[in-house]
């Protein structure tokens, strides 16, 4: 089957968006119980996000692994540091920065 590049129409697109919302605001409050669960709510958004060609808006970027795609909540399992007008965040399950410069 040959794959469309097209996008998908906005009321689509408009569901998604709430989809990916809903699954953050579930992963944060799963984190406690079942981090792993968490970890699970940010594959299927970033799925969402994907397929429906949606740019996750900044705040929710913030909330999880570039490299290992975890949930990160910061002073549990990522650290938060000011650098040079940067922002950086440390992942603590895979050992890696994350840099979000700041305006
Ligand atoms: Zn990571």
């Amino acid at each position: 089957m040959p794959r469309k590049y097209s996008k998908k129409p906005a009321q689509q697109e408009r569901i998604a968006k709430n989809r990916i919302k809903f699954l953050f605001q579930h992963a944060k409050e799963v984190f406690k119980e079942d981090s792993k669960l968490a970890d699970k709510y940010v594959k299927l958004a970033r799925r969402i996000a994907m397929k429906y060609k949606i740019r996750l808006p900044s705040s929710l970027k913030k909330k999880f692994c570039k490299h290992c795609h975890r949930y990160l909540v910061p002073g549990v399992n990522s650290r938060v540091r000011l650098h040079k007008h940067r922002l950086i965040y440390y992942c603590m399950s895979c050992r890696h920065y994350t840099r979000y410069p700041v305006k």
